[in-house]
């Protein structure tokens, strides 16, 4: 008799600071759901933000997060995540020659982990405006860790590099939600 996992929240942060940005982080949200095993639940508005660290002149990068329901494990979550990665870095590579799409997951239920392969909740994510504030947008009661999201962002060293917020009706009513 086979078992069917119980579906668990997860976290997923999206960015793209080269080509055709808006249109990645679209295509990107559509093949994350594209899947009997993941169910999309919440966009966030898309954000403007300053890139962090890395080489000057970096393009800006605009950033959202998405709340999805799935039965998939961290581990095949992650392999899905870096599938969708590596399918837009394939079709850019030649035209834009670096990195067009970066999705990592920022919590997986109440999952802790420390292994680098996964770590969850992600590392860093406590610390990052362009993370945290699309999530509170989203949802203005989220946590993590026991901490509100939105007070995270609030503090958050790169808060300042957020130049531009979309209107969330306009993102929620385009969302792929299934059924
Ligand atoms: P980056 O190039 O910054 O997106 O980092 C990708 C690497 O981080 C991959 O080797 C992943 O295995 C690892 N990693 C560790 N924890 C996470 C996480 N929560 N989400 C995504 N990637 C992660």
């Amino acid at each position: 008799m086979s078992t069917v996992r119980p579906m668990v929240r997860a976290i997923l942060a999206l960015g793209s600071n080269l080509g055709e940005r808006q249109g990645t982080l679209h295509s990107a949200v559509a093949e994350l759901v594209d899947l009997p095993e993941v169910r999309l639940q919440n966009v966030s508005p898309v954000v403007t933000t300053k890139p962090v660290g890395g080489p000057a002149g970096q393009p800006d990068f605009l950033n959202m997060v998405i709340a999805i329901d799935t039965r998939l494990s961290p581990e095949e979550l992650l392999a899905h995540c870096q599938a969708v990665e590596l399918a837009h870095h394939r079709i850019r590579e030649v035209r834009w020659a670096a990195r067009t799409l970066d999705v990592d997951i920022i919590s997986y239920g109440d999952v802790h982990s420390d292994d680098p392969v996964l770590t969850l909740p992600h590392p860093r994510a406590a610390e990052r405006a362009f993370v945290l504030y699309p999530w509170s947008l989203m949802d203005p009661n989220a946590t993590l860790e026991g901490q509100s999201v939105a007070d995270l962002a609030a503090s958050a060293a790169d808060m300042p590099g957020i130049t531009h917020a979309q209107d969330i009706a306009a993102v929620q009513k385009a969302a792929p939600f299934s059924e």
